[in-house]
């Protein structure tokens, strides 16, 4: 039976005054489960909502401590529902139980993190230039914050945005993917049950003339985006137009570089988990390996082998390895991507196929060589479980070679060698390096993209930064008399 929901605006479940809606899919299955709202009126009455909050709420003069303790509540609730949020999370994207379990069950420690920042919040006094002056800055929070999510890991990253954003004082407009609407609502939904006072998080479904809405909205502050490059143009242009500031983290094309001197196995596992976790539907998705000329035979050999073993299917099955694509048109976006691939010449080593027993959504984990970095395959997101290889001699060849990307968002480095490994990691124009892991992420660790992949940063103390501003005040103290014609 197909669930309905409503925006969540002010506090409360509120139906679309055009009653206009759409449905989401569950891609496993291919059954409607749900329907939301789609009505891009909605973003001005929660825009509305969020600015009464900001401005003449109780969140408007509640201490950081208060705040803090909200947002831990609001993340012990999580914690509590994390197995049925997961549930949703895997019907809604595809994505597999474990993953969006352990994701669900990260929530807690991101508003955890930063609830601690709420209450430590300072500015600065400043020297004056004259005896006569106090000088001082505060730090405030930047207002109402429109918050425009993928449906990749929709709730993670939301919460990546929620935690900086409530431990500042500001307030939320928050747009989920019209692919994964619902889990965001529940989480509003928990807001409330936390104690939140109504308007300090709003949820707005719908597709892009709602996410439009949001992003050219004059009553909003500031724009925090997730997601892909050519929709971030669309909102860094509609932002632009109020000089509303938008942080863009976007997607990646991001190296993985197996040196001669690296365990195999472990190589072969990194890249394995670095492109087939999540589909390869992940932005930090390991999708171009560069391996050492002297390996790299037997590195593809096992990476090969590994990719049919995969176990595909049921993506609510613990057991499952890799799940579908998240929708048709991903899929055929996928598939077009390797046909255009093979017609350039490469050759696909694995998969490249939908699954001949699955079929539907799910693309086999593929595997292509015989590219170089002038193919589409290698310069393009494919944002699915697609792998390409290539081979290298030296250092710096694989510099130039990985640099040589219109995006900058992250990069495997696998060496046994420390002095390589630090080198490389100075060399390589991206926002994160691992070095002998991968797809490591920590609310302690800022993370976004150099280049086509964004700019601004989501996590670690950086993040909280991005939704305060300052200001700076002047106090005379003695009654001097200055020139009030003359600056300074
Ligand atoms: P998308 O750009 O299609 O959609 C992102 C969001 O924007 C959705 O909520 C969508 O409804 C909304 N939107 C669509 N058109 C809009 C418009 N004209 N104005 C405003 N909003 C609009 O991205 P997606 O397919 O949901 O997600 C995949 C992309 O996200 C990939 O490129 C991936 O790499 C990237 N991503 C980046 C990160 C990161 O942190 N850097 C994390 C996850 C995903």
């Amino acid at each position: 039976m197909t669930e309905t929901y409503d925006n969540w605006i002010n506090g409360a479940f509120l139906a679309p005054r055009a009653g206009k809606r759409m449905v989401t899919t569950n891609p496993y299955s291919g059954d409607v489960w749900a329907e939301v709202a789609d009505d891009a009126d909605a973003v001005d009455q929660a825009v509305q909502a969020a600015r009464s909050a900001f401005n003449d709420g109780p969140w408007a003069t509640m201490s950081g401590r208060e705040r803090a303790r909200l947002m831990r509540k609001l993340g012990e609730l999580l914690t509590r529902d994390a197995e049925a949020l997961a549930q949703i999370e895997t019907r809604d994207n595809g994505k597999i139980i474990r993953e969006t379990t352990a994701q669900a069950k990260s929530l807690e420690s991101y508003l955890d993190y930063f609830a601690g920042m709420a209450d430590k919040i300072v500015g600065q006094q400043i020297p004056s230039p004259t005896p006569n002056f106090l000088v001082y800055t505060e730090r405030v929070p930047k207002g109402v914050i429109g918050a425009i999510i993928p449906w990749n890991s929709p709730l993670a990253l939301l919460t990546w945005k929620l935690g900086p954003l409530l431990a500042a004082g500001c307030t939320a407009v928050i747009k989920p993917s019209d692919i994964t609407p619902v889990t965001a609502l529940l989480l509003a939904e928990r807001a409330a049950e936390a104690g939140f006072p109504p308007g300090v998080i709003n949820v707005v479904t719908g597709g892009a003339e709602v996410g439009a809405a949001i992003s050219s909205h004059p009553g909003i502050d500031k724009i925090t985006f997730t997601g892909g490059g050519a929709t971030a143009r669309h909102v860094a242009k509609a932002a632009a137009e109020n000089l509303t500031p938008a942080v863009l983290e976007l997607g990646g094309k991001s190296p993985q570089i197996i040196f001669s001197d690296a365990d195999p196995e472990a190589a072969t596992n990194g890249l394995l988990a670095g492109i087939f976790a999540a589909s390869g539907q992940t932005c930090v998705a390991g999708s171009r390996a560069y391996i050492h000329a002297d390996i790299a035979e037997d590195v593809i050999s096992r990476v090969v082998g590994r990719a049919g073993e995969l176990v595909m299917g049921d993506p609510s099955d613990v057991a499952t390895e890799m799940g579908p694509a998240a929708s048709d048109g991903q899929r055929d976006r996928i598939l077009g991507m390797i046909d255009a691939a093979r017609d350039e010449g490469a050759t696909i080593a694995a998969g490249g196929v939908v699954d001949p027993d699955l079929g539907g959504r799910f693309v086999r984990p593929t595997v292509i060589t015989g590219v170089d970095n002038q193919s589409s395959i290698v310069r393009e997101e494919v944002f699915g479980p697609v792998l390409t290889v290539m081979t290298f001699t030296d250092e710096d060849e694989v510099v130039k070679l990985a640099n040589d990307s219109d995006y900058g968002l992250a990069a495997g480095v696998w060496t046994n060698d420390i002095r390589l490994g630090h080198r490389m990691a100075r060399k390589l124009e991206v926002g994160t390096v691992w070095i002998n892991t991968y797809r490591n992420v920590s609310y302690m660790a800022p993370f976004g993209g150099f280049k086509q992949s964004g700019y601004g940063k989501d996590n670690g103390l950086e993040a909280l930064d991005g939704f305060l501003q300052t200001k700076t005040v002047w106090v005379e103290l003695e009654g001097a008399t200055r020139d009030p014609f003359v600056i300074g």
